[in-house]
Formats: structure tokens, sequence, C-alpha cells
């Protein structure tokens, strides 16, 4: 076959060859997407009390992540499941988060919340089911603010890359794309996580690349060998799910690692970075 191209007329700022060197995607904090240090967001699916939120920020810290994660907008499929705690879940993210000397990654949903999510989070997420939502790209594209850019449900690489042109066509070049996973025939895991794509983006695009193992499978077993492997395939970072009690998680709970499972994957990763060149962040001293 011959190579995969996406024509340039379309695809002019994220290409690979738009920039000599790759995009090194710098939070105020000072985490890196992109450099030799991974960056690793965990956290849970839903900020859902400050209790809940603060024993995972502190575990999570604790094991070495650098990044906190956790929905206070949640985009869910039903209207009368959780939605999330909105502002006050940004409250609570910043809060924990600056105790424990981590970044914040959270979804923004509505293009009208760009300016309120972006007081609070170091880093805006768009998620799957709005990865082709142009206004919502076009406004964090305005913002200036760093943006976690997932795959959508169905998307194509390029499709996904288009996504990202908009925001740097917006005047914002700190896009990290996460591959999350697609929608396939097979209900044995929840989507179909596709690793391929890591080394296919190192190719097509200079932004940095990180993959969520946990709405990649679905499944919390499935969670640290997949981490592992993104790694191996020189993904910048990954994005994981903690919960203290996954039982008892309003969303996600079957795809979410307790602390100790956090810990170990934490504990195996380094060794697979050394082999590929990179490192982990150092564990934070705050925790
Ligand atoms: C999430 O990260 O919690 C989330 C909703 O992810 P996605 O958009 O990939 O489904
Ligand atoms: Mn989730």
């Amino acid at each position: 076959m011959d190579r995969y191209e996406i024509p340039a007329r379309e695809l002019k700022l994220a290409r690979r060859d738009a920039r000599a060197d790759r995009t090194v995607v710098r939070l105020r904090s000072g985490v890196t997407f992109g450099g030799e240090t991974l960056a690793i967001c965990a956290g849970p699916c839903a900020v859902e009390s400050a209790e809940q939120l603060d024993a995972t920020a502190r575990a999570v810290a604790q094991s070495g992540a650098n990044v906190l994660r956790g929905g206070a907008f949640k985009p869910r499929t039903s209207p009368y499941a959780f939605q999330g705690l909105g502002e006050r879940g940004l409250e609570l993210l910043r809060a924990s988060a600056d105790r424990y000397g981590l970044a914040v990654v959270t979804e923004v949903l509505d293009p009208r919340d760009v300016p309120l999510v972006a007081r609070y989070a170091d880093m805006l997420q768009i998620g799957a089911r709005n990865m082709q939502n142009f206004a919502l790209l076009r406004e964090v594209g305005a913002s200036g603010a760093p943006v976690l850019l997932k795959r959508g449900l169905s998307a194509t690489v390029e499709e996904w890359l288009m996504a990202a042109e908009y925001v740097l066509d917006a005047g914002n070049e700190h896009v990290v794309l996460c591959e999350r996973g697609v929608r396939s025939f097979d209900a044995a895991t929840r989507n179909l996580l596709d690793l391929s794509v890591v080394p296919l983006l190192a190719d097509l695009t200079h932004l940095p690349v990180v993959v969520d193992p946990s709405h990649g499978t679905g499944v919390a077993r499935l969670v640290e060998p997949m981490a592992l492997a993104a790694v191996a395939a020189g993904a910048d970072g990954i994005l994981v799910e903690v919960h203290p009690e996954p039982g008892e998680a309003a969303s996600d709970g079957p795809q979410s690692l307790r602390p100790q499972e956090f810990a170990a994957l934490m504990g195996h990763l380094a060794g697979i970075a050394a082999a590929v060149g990179r490192r982990l962040p150092a564990a934070s001293l705050a925790a």
C-alpha cells in the first residue's frame, strides 16, 4: 500500500512538515506533552464529591501522575444520568490539584462555558462526542488554552486531524490528540483501542499524542496492559480513570482502577518508558 497522506490544502497547520520540530504542549504548571517526560493524567471519570476527588488526587500524585483528570460537565447518553457538579466540580478540581502539585484537565461541553472552564483548568478536554463540534473547536481555539482533543466515536484519522486543524486555525497551537478507541462490531470491549494510530500520527502530524486505555477498552483489567503498550508504541502520555471505590462510581466504574492498581501500573510503566527513551514525572513532593 502507498503511504497514507492527507492533502496539504486541507491540513495546513497540523501536518508533520508544517514545522521543523515536534510540538511540545506546556501547561502553566510546567507539565509537558511531547517532551522526554511522559504526561500521566489520572483521576475519576466524574468529580462526585470533595472526599472522592481529594482521595483520588492524593493517591495518583503519590504514584507519580502529574495531571488530575475528572469531569465537572459530563456528556451522558441519558439526560437523566448524573451530569456533573458544574462549577462546584471545577472548584474541587482546582483545590485538590493545587494541594498535591498537579495540573488539571477537564471537559468543556458547551462553547459558552469555555471562559469558565479555562479559569479553573490548565487544559480543556474536547470529548469524543464533540470532536466535530466546530463551534466549540473554534471557541477553545480562540481561548488559547491547551486542548486535549479526543478522537470521535467513529472518526477517521483524517477527520480527527481536521478537527485539530480547526483549533490551530483559530490561532491556538497547544493541541494534544487523545486516542480513546472507536466503535466496532464487537461488544467484548467498550471500544476498539487503535494503538496503531500512535506511530501513524507521528508521521502525519507534529502534535503530541496520548492514549486513554480506560474508555478505549471499558474494562479495568485491560487498562494496564494497554497503557504499557501505548507507551511502548511511542505515546506521549496516558489518561487513566481512577476511583477509590469503582463499584460506587457515578460513571465508568467498570473501567476505573483502584488507587493501588494505578500504583502498580506506574511501577510497571517505568521500565517500558526507559526502554523507549522516556521517563515518568517525578512524584509530586506535595503528595
Ligand atoms: C471522559 O474522559 O470522561 C469522557 C467522557 O471521554 P470520551 O469523550 O472519550 O468518551
Ligand atoms: Mn469516563
